[in-house]
């Protein structure tokens, strides 16, 4: 299935489009970025989002960011029979006898538990609490977690390698919405790379005070000031690879624990290199890049990896577990790889495609 985007692409502002055209004369394609903000261009008076510097990485106050909320959690709760539960942590999934169904959910709502029937079960915890949830729910017939027979389950995070690169320039950048411009010219590499290095996009306009947590030592506020005015702020992602021994498990006392080794970590530094001799090349004289940390588990996907033999992924695909009749898996978990985009589309996309899957099955 495919369809338009709903609007145009949402136009850059003049500082982005004047480095947007420096780039593209250097032989590189910038495109614009897709974004789930609900403004048309071609009638921005009507249109609820009114472009304001606050979108990355705020919700938004006035409801005009298509998030999981706004796009599909409050229109599900006009139909009568959905119910939100809130403050509602499902901590086990019970099967019958056999272990072939699970029968029963186990919950905790403000400190009391609680316990749901239902035929069909979906779990959508995220990559790491969803193969949390499976290996807690461990019984007699899955000893080793609901869904594991492979012994998969809770292997192959993966995260993504990220950088943030500040570039800062003697002409100064007052956008407000910077995050519209992207590049994907050395996704699968660059003239002097013969092995793929990743993706280009902007961030959200950075302010001194933000600069000021990860500027390397004491840098006076008027500096920080002057950086963050003349900055453009870019956002490179590099794929990184399954890897089992990356792993969920749950401990003896009860608590996650994540096994993770960084790898394919030349592509992107040299990418991070890459990207800054181009910047150079066009005005850009100082650099300020952070390596996101492990600690942000932002990108998670994997670990209940999908695919049609039982023996060596979790999820079939149609994302439910080899193992149990009645038990699906719906979120960054079934990833076998993760490319170097953003994941979220496509957990949406695979998302509407079991849903349509659940709707002619069951
Ligand atoms: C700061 C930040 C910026 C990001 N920016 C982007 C971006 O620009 N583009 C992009 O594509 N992606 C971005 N991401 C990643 C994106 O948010 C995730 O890829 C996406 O939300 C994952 O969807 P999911 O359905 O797998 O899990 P989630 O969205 O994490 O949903 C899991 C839900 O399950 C709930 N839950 C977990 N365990 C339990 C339990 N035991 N009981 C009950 N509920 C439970 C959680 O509270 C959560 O609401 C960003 C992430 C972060 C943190
Ligand atoms: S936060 Fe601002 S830019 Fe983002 S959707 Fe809301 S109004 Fe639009």
């Amino acid at each position: 299935m495919s369809a338009e985007y709903p609007y145009p692409a949402l136009p850059h502002e003049p500082r982005m489009q004047e480095v947007a055209d420096a780039l593209g004369k250097l032989g590189l394609h910038p495109h614009h970025l897709t974004l789930a903000v609900n403004r048309n261009v071609d009638d921005p008076d009507n249109s609820p989002c009114i472009r304001c510097g606050t979108c990355d990485p705020y919700p938004c106050k006035i409801d005009a960011k298509l998030d999981a909320q706004i796009a599909c959690v409050d229109p599900a709760t006009a139909y009568d029979n959905v119910e939100i539960k809130i403050n509602t942590l499902v901590t086990k999934l019970i099967t019958d006898d056999s272990g072939q169904k699970v029968t029963m959910v186990e919950v905790e709502v403000d400190g009391n538990q609680e316990q749901y029937t239902a035929d069909t079960f979906i779990i959508s915890c995220g990559s790491i609490n969803s193969a949390a949830l499976l290996l807690r729910s461990k019984n007699e017939q899955h000893p080793d977690g609901l869904g594991n027979s492979s012994g998969m389950l809770g292997r192959n995070l993966m995260l993504h390698n990220h950088s943030s690169i500040v570039a800062i320039a003697e002409k100064p950048n007052p956008v407000k919405f910077q995050k519209t411009l992207g590049f994907n010219d050395f996704y699968f590499g660059s003239p002097d790379h013969d092995y793929p290095l990743g993706q280009i996009q902007m961030t959200g306009k950075s302010k001194w005070n933000r600069l000021a947590l990860f500027a390397p030592g004491s840098i006076p506020q008027p500096t920080l000031e002057y950086m963050a005015d003349h900055a453009v702020d870019w956002w490179l992602t590099s794929e990184d690879l399954p890897d089992p021994n990356n792993r969920v498990t749950i401990t003896e006392e009860g608590k996650i624990k994540v096994d993770f080794t960084r790898n394919n970590l030349k592509a992107h530094e040299d990418f991070v290199d890459m990207w800054q001799s181009y910047l150079r090349k066009v005005d850009f004289f100082l650099f300020m890049v952070n390596t996101v940390p492990l600690s942000a588990v932002w990108h998670q996907v994997g670990t209940c990896k999908f695919g049609s033999d039982p023996k060596t992924t979790v999820l079939d695909l149609n994302c439910r577990t080899h193992d149990l009749d009645n038990l699906y898996v719906v979120d960054g978990s079934f990833f076998p790889s993760m490319g170097a985009v953003n994941p979220t589309l496509t957990i949406v996309a695979n998302a509407l495609r079991v849903a349509d899957h659940l709707k002619d099955s069951l």
